[in-house]
């Protein structure tokens, strides 16, 4: 993939925070962005805000106008553009071209309902990091039957062979600054989608384009995303993308020891800013330093 030269010419630590407009920033958000923030900060880099709003149907305009007024209520400031995602199909397409050309692209026609009925029907469910894993359906049709389908106008996702990608790329690696340097292990997620029926990218595809033509050299989020690194990994060695480093931070659990969620609403920035804290008080309580005080 050809990156800007803005990009390959930038040095020094390029940091992001990358919510999804599906809700409200809750303390747990918080925590993240502050940690991407201080870690760009602290080495003199930048640090950028993404807007994940690839999913039309649960991303919502006033949650995004929401992540910006509370990350800037929280002192949590921004470089540059915002990059939303919405905006850049056309380089989640082109990334998505490369990988078909390399033959490690296939549609799958299966629908939910397929896919959990040829599981119970094998007997046995490899279980992903993410679920039940993908059986393969569709990696076995022929040519032929593909080409007719996609003509008669079948739905379809496009799903990548992890098998023949990393045939291709040999064994991969990457490095996280809390847990040193991690084998990738793609397999165990199965042929995952890059492009969804009704969505031309995924989550995994659009990330790792993302990070690559923003320059971002550290990617910080949630230990709960540690495993989809594998794939990122496998994406970046097959699109010929630049590898950043990794820091998963650890979750922040509420005053019940369950993790902040969305569902948590009293906990969101805003019912904490309206409950009369100030940012400092909610950066406290986002780290552990000061007890939570839960409003109404
Ligand atoms: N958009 C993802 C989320 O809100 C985070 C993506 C990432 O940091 O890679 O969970």
């Amino acid at each position: 993939m050809e990156l800007p030269s803005l990009v390959s010419e930038s040095a020094g630590t390029v940091t992001r925070f990358a919510p999804s407009p599906t809700g409200l920033l809750h303390l747990g958000h918080a925590w993240s962005a502050a940690f991407a923030h201080r870690a760009a900060r602290e080495a003199g880099g930048r640090f950028l805000l993404r807007i994940e709003n690839i999913d039309a149907s649960r991303c919502r305009p006033e949650f995004e106008a929401a992540i910006r007024e509370d990350l800037r209520w929280l002192g949590v400031e921004w470089d540059g553009e915002v990059r939303r995602q919405s905006e850049h199909m056309a380089d989640y397409a082109a990334a998505l071209a490369q990988l078909t050309e390399l033959g490690v692209v296939y549609p799958c026609f299966c629908t939910r309902k397929d896919i959990l009925a040829e599981i119970a029907g094998a007997g046995h469910a490899p279980h992903g990091p993410d679920g039940p894993v993908y059986p393969g359906t569709c990696r076995r049709l022929d040519r032929g039957e593909r080409e007719a389908r996609i003509a008669a106008g079948e739905p379809h996702a496009l799903r990548l062979d992890v098998a023949a990608a990393l045939r291709r790329t040999g064994p991969l690696a990457f490095h996280d600054r809390a847990r040193g340097r991690l084998a990738a292990d793609p397999m165990r997620h199965g042929d995952v989608v890059l492009a969804r029926k009704d969505t031309p990218t995924s989550y995994h595809l659009a990330v790792t384009v993302d990070d690559a033509l923003q320059g971002v050299t550290l990617v910080t989020r949630g230990e709960d995303l540690l495993p989809a690194t594998d794939i990122h990994r496998l994406l970046q060695a097959l699109l010929g993308l630049p590898v950043p480093e990794y820091h998963h931070h650890r979750l922040l659990a509420g005053p019940d020891g369950r993790r902040f969620a969305k569902r948590d609403r009293s906990l969101t920035i805003r019912a904490l800013r309206e409950a009369g804290h100030d940012p400092a008080a909610v950066m406290d309580m986002a780290a552990g330093r000061r007890r939570l005080t839960v409003p109404g």
